[in-house]
C-alpha cells in the first residue's frame, strides 16, 4: 500500500473490514488517497467514498464501487475484543463477470449468515472464493458456516509472520485445517503476503 505495489498496483476500492492495527493503517490510507485520488474507500468508522447506491437493510449494507457490488454484513471480531470492535465481512460480486469473494475478515461466524450470503452469491459464475482465517478453519461455529456457505474454494489468509510470538499457534492451527478442511474443501495457501506494506 505503501509502495503501490502487488494488489495496489491499480486503483479501485480500499474495503477495510475492522480498524484493527493489521488491518488498517490511517497514514498509509491517507497517502495512498493523497497519490490515487480516484480510489474508493469503505470500512466502518470510516468516511466513505467513490461508492454509489448505498442501502442499508437492518446491519447489512449494500453498495456499487465501480464493476463490484458489495455487500458489508456486520459480524462479530473473534475473542474478548469482539464486542468493542466494529466489524464487517464482505461480499464482493463482479457487476460484469457474476465472479463472487467472500472476505470475512477476523470475525466469528454465527451460521445462519450462511444462508442469507448463500442468497446474496445466487448465479456466482466462480462458485464463490472464501478468504479465510486458520481460527475460522478450527473454531465450530465457523466451521458450520463455511459448510454450509461451500464456497468452491478456501483461501487461506493472515499468515503468521516470522517473527510474530504467536506464529507457532497459528501453525500447529493451520496444520489442523490444512487435515480435517470444513466441508471437505482443499485449503490454499498463498505465499506469505509480507510485502504488502
Ligand atoms: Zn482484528
Amino acid at each position: 500500500m505503501r509502495t503501490s505495489r502487488g494488489l495496489f498496483v491499480g486503483s479501485g476500492t480500499l474495503l477495510f473490514t475492522h480498524l484493527h492495527k493489521d488491518h488498517y493503517d490511517a497514514t498509509r490510507e491517507r497517502l495512498y488517497l493523497e497519490r490515487h485520488p480516484e480510489t474508493g474507500l469503505w470500512g466502518p468508522e470510516l468516511n466513505a467514498r467513490g461508492i454509489t447506491d448505498y442501502e442499508e437493510v437492518g446491519d447489512t449494507c449494500r453498495f456499487n464501487c465501480g464493476d463490484f457490488a458489495v455487500t458489508a454484513y456486520s459480524t462479530r471480531h473473534s475473542g474478548t475484543e469482539g464486542e468493542a470492535c466494529s466489524h464487517y465481512s464482505f461480499l464482493v460480486r463482479g457487476r460484469l463477470t457474476g465472479e463472487t469473494f467472500f472476505i470475512s475478515g477476523d470475525a466469528v461466524f454465527d451460521p445462519a449468515l450462511a444462508d442469507e450470503v448463500k442468497k446474496d452469491t445466487a448465479g456466482s459464475t466462480n462458485g464463490t472464493m472464501a478468504f479465510v482465517t486458520a481460527y475460522q478453519l478450527i473454531e465450530q461455529p465457523s466451521r458450520d458456516f463455511l459448510t454450509r456457505l461451500a464456497p468452491a474454494r478456501l483461501i487461506l489468509i493472515h499468515q503468521p509472520q516470522e517473527d510474530d510470538p504467536a506464529s507457532r499457534i497459528v501453525g500447529g492451527l493451520m496444520e489442523f485445517a490444512r487435515k480435517y478442511p470444513p466441508s471437505g474443501i482443499r485449503i490454499e495457501e498463498p505465499a506469505p503476503m509480507n510485502w504488502i506494506t
